[in-house]
This record gives structure tokens, sequence and C-alpha cells, in this order.
């Protein structure tokens, strides 16, 4: 493994109060990067201060969006340590998504060593009022100068680091969301199962729709028969019917939630069962219309789980157990975030200190 050397920072920033920072905009006083290129491969890791980049103008990745990236957080438990939540997991999801935009693997042990390294170096940047988080973002992007439309020869991988307020900051609440008939973001054979900005990029325009016909997110359908249903916006959607537990499968054109595999994993231990298949958006009214749709959430690295109050679809309001938050839902959020704060006890081995 690569040493990881450290450059110091001339000056330190002040913290910012969390309760007013929302998301992604403040970052934190240093970041990991290293470098790729053919004859050194990936070389030089190292933590320095955060600071602005600069690329050439005709740098790939701006034209052509060759890039990965991963949203992960790292927590402040009650009783004052640091945790990460499954980072190897991201880390070899990163690792997938590189395998699908022709990027060059990254050496796990490096990037886990670095992204701890880094961590420790940046803890007091972790909050530590209740749902508050530190935001970690690995990204890999293409740097070749060039304007041809070909798989880069060279690239740049950074970690930085983004205090984060917590998501329900004025309750645990749910969500309307709106079945998108009319826009699709991934196909079988696409990008839809790697982190990549193009998949963002071609949900933004559906996403404002939604927005302005007063929905939260927009719930995808399969790009083929637009009928079985993918994922949310950012979260993978989960349903409980007849007391099970129903996800779409990953069939490659949706994203291998971190949470969603948390979940499953929980569910199970509790003895609860759960399916991964594929369901239809019919077969979700269906249940609706027979009073056994009893559950739907959300579940992702930001919100952790969101409850889904409404669905809306083709002119129809489909309302979720009174638009009220589910036992399930309620229960598993109370537990996820309880394993984050160190007040449930980690059976399973997700957190890393
Ligand atoms: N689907 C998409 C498209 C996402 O961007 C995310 C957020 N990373 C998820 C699902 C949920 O994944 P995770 O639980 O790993 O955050």
């Amino acid at each position: 493994m690569a040493e990881i050397r450290f450059e110091q920072a001339a000056a330190l920033k002040e913290k910012p109060d969390v309760s007013k920072i929302g998301f992604g905009k403040e970052f934190s006083d240093y970041m990991f990067e290293m470098d790729y290129n053919p004859k050194q491969g990936w070389h030089d890791p190292r933590i320095v201060p955060y600071r602005d980049i600069s690329v050439s103008p005709a740098n790939c990745t701006l034209h052509y969006g060759q890039a990965i990236f991963e949203g992960m957080k790292a927590f402040r438990t009650h009783d004052n340590r640091i945790v990460i939540f499954r980072p190897l997991d991201h880390i070899n999801r990163l690792n997938n998504s590189a395998r699908i935009l022709d990027i060059p693997e990254v050496d796990v042990e490096t990037v886990h060593q670095g992204l701890r390294k880094l961590i420790e170096i940046e803890k007091e940047w972790v909050p530590a009022k209740k749902g508050t988080s530190l935001y970690i973002r690995p990204f890999i992007f293409a740097t070749d100068p060039y304007l041809g439309v070909s798989v880069s020869a060279t690239y740049k991988m950074m970690i930085i680091l983004s205090p984060v307020a917590a998501y329900y900051a004025a309750g645990f609440n749910p969500v309307k969301i709106m079945v998108e008939d009319t826009y699709v973001r991934a196909v079988p054979g696409g990008l839809g199962e790697a982190k990549t900005p193009a998949n963002y990029a071609a949900s933004l325009h559906a996403g404002l729709v939604a927005h302005e016909k007063g929905y939260d997110q927009t719930l995808w359908l399969d790009g083929v028969h637009r009928k079985y249903i993918e994922e949310v916006g950012s979260m993978n959607i989960l349903f409980k019917i007849k007391g099970e537990i129903v996800t779409p499968a990953l069939c490659g054109s949706i994203l291998s939630g971190i949470t969603r595999k948390t979940v499953l994993a929980v569910a199970k231990e509790w003895g609860v069962p759960t399916s991964e298949r594929r369901i239809t958006i019919d077969e979700v009214h269906e249940a609706y219309q027979n009073g056994e749709l009893e559950e739907v959430f959300g579940s992702g690295t930001a919100a952790v789980i969101s409850p889904v109050g409404e669905l809306y679809y083709k002119g129809e309001k489909m309302v979720i157990n009174d638009g009220k938050i589910g036992p399930f839902t309620q229960k598993m959020y109370d537990h996820i975030t309880g394993l984050h704060s160190g007040e449930v006890k980690d059976t399973l081995g997700f957190v890393e200190e």
C-alpha cells in the first residue's frame, strides 16, 4: 500500500453552526487526493488543504462526463466516538462504478486508509447534535485535456468532507412522490447501476417538473416497459405489502443502495419476510386498492429512511397509511439512526470506529 503524505494547512477555518448549514455547502480543512496515469497507475495519495483545483478548458469530464462518485457519512456517537457507516461497501461500489465507466479501479486498502486518516485529522468537523453528520464525498474524474470522445488515460480521485445538518430538522415527515411516466432515468445496458453524473443530469428536469407540481421526488419506472418500479431520485424504494418488505431487484439500471442492503439485513434479523423482485406500478396500485399496501418508504444515505405519504400516478393520488409514518418505517429509522449514534448495538458489523 502506498504511503499517504500530509500537507499542513496554513490556517484552519472556523467550524460552522450545523443547525444553519443545510447540505453540502461548507467543507472541512483538508481533502484526500491521488492521481492516475498509465505509467504510474494510481499514485501519490495525499491529504492536502481543501482548495480549488484547476483543469484545462478541454478537460474531458467537462465535455463527456467520464466521472463517478460516492456518498457516505461519519457520525459522532452519543458517547463521543467517531464512526463511519459501511465505508468498505461504499469503496467497493465506487470500484463497481469505475468498471462501468472504464475508469481504473482504486486500491481499496489505500482509499480506506486515506479515508480513515482524513477523518482522524478532521474529527473536530464531525458534528455532535443528534441527526447531524459529516458527509463524505469520494469522486474520480477523467483529466485528459482532449476533445476527442474516448476513454481518458489520466484521472484524479478526491475525497471532500462536508458537515451536514439533520435531514429531518423539522421532524421526521412523510414525503410526496410523483411516479414518472414521461421521462426515464436509465435503461438496461446503460449506466443506471453506476453512481455517475450522467444519471443525475438525466433526472434534473423531471425533478423540477415534480417540484412544480408539489411533489418532493420522482419515482422512476423502467425505461423499456414503463411499468416496473426502479428507484427514487436519490433513494431506493421499499413497499410493505401484506407484511412483506418488497423492493425492486438489482437489475442493472438502479443503484445498489447501501441503506437498502442495510434495511434488508435488519429486516431479516427481525424475522420480517423480504423479497427483491420485479414489481410493477400496477401491482402497487392493486395492493393499495385492496388495502394491502401497508407502508412505503425510501432508503438512502442522505435521509436514511424517508416515509412516503403519497404516491401520485396518472392523475390518481394513493395516500399511504393515511399519510402517516408506518410502524415498520419508524422502527427501521430508529434502528439505523441508533446504529449511527451508537445507541443501538451493531450486531451485523455495519459501523466502523
Ligand atoms: N439511488 C440513487 C440514484 C442514489 O443516488 C442513492 C444515494 N446514493 C441511492 C439510491 C441510495 O443509496 P445509498 O443507500 O447507498 O445512499
